[in-house]
């Protein structure tokens, strides 16, 4: 079997999973995993990622110009690329709408608490970015702060995007994110949280080193993460020079 023939099934595998699990509703969310240095396979828009085949797979470039497929790749794809581009190490990325973790979001919440052991080593913190309008570069400039230190990050008033050194780590860790969501909701409810103490951490975030799953970068600091200087607009101009988004607003149908 191809390798490409190889990622387009793993594409539905993780598609019917999302789905499956509740983290996307109707044809939300898109999928992609990097297929070398200057293309990317994703997830078409406007078909449930419960329901895809590989043949409903869009090849793109690295500005997002469509390649290959029959289907349209989501503008959200913007987004994906402008990760693959900051990252060189990471080779998958997923975006859905969780339902917890999309109300942290949506409350602007980042899920920041040092509370629960497993997440520390697996994930860290999951930084919350800037609300940015989806379909445009507004929605890529808002990550910019977090991509080279976070491996998931939560979308203002919108979800999450998770990414790995495979599929199957982008998956995991959006499940983690949600799991972590949910534990943060039910001490939320319980009206007490108690933290981890510094020592305990660091303790944690050196067990990372014996860890074989899907390690993060992320630390999980010991108060709430500091809110980045630059705003939106620097975003905008700064992604300007990574990534010629007007190219792919330019080439993408919709
Ligand atoms: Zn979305």
């Amino acid at each position: 079997m191809s390798l490409e023939l190889k990622h387009r099934e793993e594409l539905v595998r993780f598609g019917k999973l999302v789905h499956q699990q509740g983290f996307v509703s109707a044809c939300d969310g898109n999928l992609s995993v990097r297929l070398d240095s200057h293309r990317v396979l994703a997830t078409p828009t406007g078909v449930s990622k419960g329901m895809m085949s590989v043949d409903d797979m869009v090849v793109v470039d690295m500005h997002g110009k469509p390649l290959e497929g029959s289907h349209d790749v989501s503008s959200e794809i913007a987004m994906h690329l402008t990760i693959y581009r900051m990252r060189p190490d990471i080779h998958a990325v997923v975006h859905t709408h969780p339902t917890t973790a999309t109300g942290f979001a949506s409350a602007g919440i980042a899920l920041d608490q040092p509370i629960c052991s497993e997440v520390i080593v697996t994930l860290g913190a999951v930084p919350l970015a800037e609300y940015g309008t989806t379909g445009t570069p507004e929605l890529s400039a808002s990550l910019l702060p977090y991509v080279h230190d976070y491996d998931a990050i939560l979308l203002s008033n919108h979800g999450t995007v998770t990414y790995g050194t495979s599929l199957m780590h982008a998956y995991l860790k959006t499940e983690a994110v949600e799991h972590f969501a949910k534990i943060m909701l039910v001490t939320v409810q319980l009206g007490q949280q108690r933290s981890l103490s510094p020592a305990n951490i660091r303790k944690l975030v050196e067990a990372r080193r014996s860890y074989k799953g899907n390690n993060s970068l992320a630390s999980m600091p010991v108060g709430p993460l500091k809110k980045p200087e630059r705003d939106l607009e620097e975003n905008l101009d700064k992604l300007k020079a990574i990534l010629r988004e007007e190219d792919i607003l330019a080439s993408r149908k919709r």
